[in-house]
């Protein structure tokens, strides 16, 4: 009944995982869910207000598919001031979230059999993505500290390959590129001809100075060939308001807008609303937001330290730890996808298992969470692991 397509279609393993969790909660079992990939705080009052706002003024019908003129406008602005880009408001597209920018992206450049470099541990929508649109992912396995090297990147290229895959700051390691790297792959594809899509959904989530760079500030001749894609959903908790933007060569922005058209239209009108409130007075939601998730993640790099046999580096960016748990797996637990299984089992805490990121023999915690959640999410890893040693 099915098409060939979507039988080859797998669903997405973190969501998949959240449904197991909402099970068990609604069953009355409580459970520590350290899998979500959203902050847990709510839209910030201003945004949120902005949004209700809307509905009361009636803006509540179709816009622009491509979004209202004013947001576009903020968002070229926004960018050029960030990343000293020449963006104007045509080049940029509203839509249903990054998520769906993304499948958009894709479907517009891509041509049966174009490959598509996407370094590994990644986030596992790309690879469905790619795949949707006919197009090949080649991964590049990526080993501690996962940082993406246009060395390694260059013995993948062949001449079917058509875009590089950029996620900097990145789920789920929270590793960011360099610049002098990201100078070097965008010298790599000019040299090659080929395209950047560029995710940069994570990029107000960081923990040292200076911020991560945009590969289109490091080298701006690069804007030529980018598709920058960036969200609402991380930074400004918005994450159910299902809005994102993209920037692009005018070609493909208004071919993304044109297939958009044919798809969903336009994004919600009042997220539009609130959205161009976040852009224009968000800030300050931003940094308090920034500063919560910097306590939690000295929290949680203190906690898992004292568990024996993990294995973790501290996060530069983004909302994650990824951590090894190569030395635990064995006979009766080989995989991590079991050991995960597991611990939500007998502890009832909920982390992704590496499997869901192309990335054996790790977990993702996210510390998105409460503190609460984080104590007693670490607790129950501890016990779990300690009660393995005696097994
Ligand atoms: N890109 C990455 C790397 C993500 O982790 C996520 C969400 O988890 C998204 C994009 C999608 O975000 P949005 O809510 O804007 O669709």
């Amino acid at each position: 009944m099915l098409s060939e397509r979507i039988k080859q279609l797998q669903p997405s393993p973190t969501l998949a995982l959240d449904s197991q969790v909402k099970a068990l909660q609604k069953a009355g079992t409580p459970v520590v869910n350290l899998s979500l990939g959203e902050p847990d705080a709510s839209t910030p009052e201003i945004i949120a207000k902005a949004g209700i706002q809307a509905i009361k003024d009636g803006f509540t019908h179709y816009t622009a598919v491509a979004g209202i003129p004013e947001l576009r406008l903020a968002l070229a602005r926004h960018l050029n001031t960030k990343h000293h880009s020449k963006y104007t408001a045509e080049q940029v597209v509203i839509g249903v979230g990054s998520k769906s920018l993304l499948y958009l992206t894709f479907q517009v450049l891509c041509n049966p059999g174009d490959e598509v470099l996407v370094a590994t541990p990644t986030w596992s929508t790309y690879l469905e993505q790619i795949k949707l649109a006919g197009g090949v992912p080649i991964t590049i396995p990526l080993t501690t500290p996962f940082i993406f090297t246009a060395e390694e990147c260059r013995k993948k290229i062949t001449a079917k390959t058509k875009i590089i895959l950029l996620n900097s700051p990145n789920n789920p390691t929270g590793a960011i590129i360099p610049t002098d790297e990201l100078a070097r792959i965008a010298t790599l594809a000019k040299e090659y001809n080929l395209l950047i899509v560029s995710d940069e959904i994570y990029d107000e989530i960081y923990y040292n100075s200076p911020a991560p760079r945009s590969i289109i500030s490091v080298d701006p001749s690069i804007a030529d060939r980018t598709i920058l894609i960036n969200g609402f959903s991380k930074a400004y908790a918005m994450t159910g308001w299902r809005i994102g933007y993209l920037a692009a060569p005018l070609p493909i922005a208004k071919a993304v807008g044109n297939l958009q058209g044919q798809i969903t239209s336009n994004t919600s009108s009042i997220s539009q609303k609130a959205a161009l409130t976040a852009i224009q007075d968000g800030n300050e939601a931003v940094k308090i937001l920034k500063k919560t998730f910097s306590e939690r993640r000295d929290f949680v790099a203190q906690e898992l330290a004292k568990i024996p046999g993990l294995e973790f580096l501290l996060p530069d960016g983004a909302f994650y730890f990824f951590v090894s748990i190569q030395s635990l797996l064995n006979k009766n637990t080989p995989t991590a996808t079991d050991w995960c299984t597991k611990l939500l089992e007998q502890e009832k805490v909920a982390v992704v298992p590496g499997e869901a990121f192309a990335a054996p023999g790790y977990f993702r915690l996210s510390f998105a969470a409460s503190m609460e959640d984080l104590q007693k999410g670490l607790e129950g890893i501890k016990r779990f692991v300690i009660s393995s040693f005696k097994m």
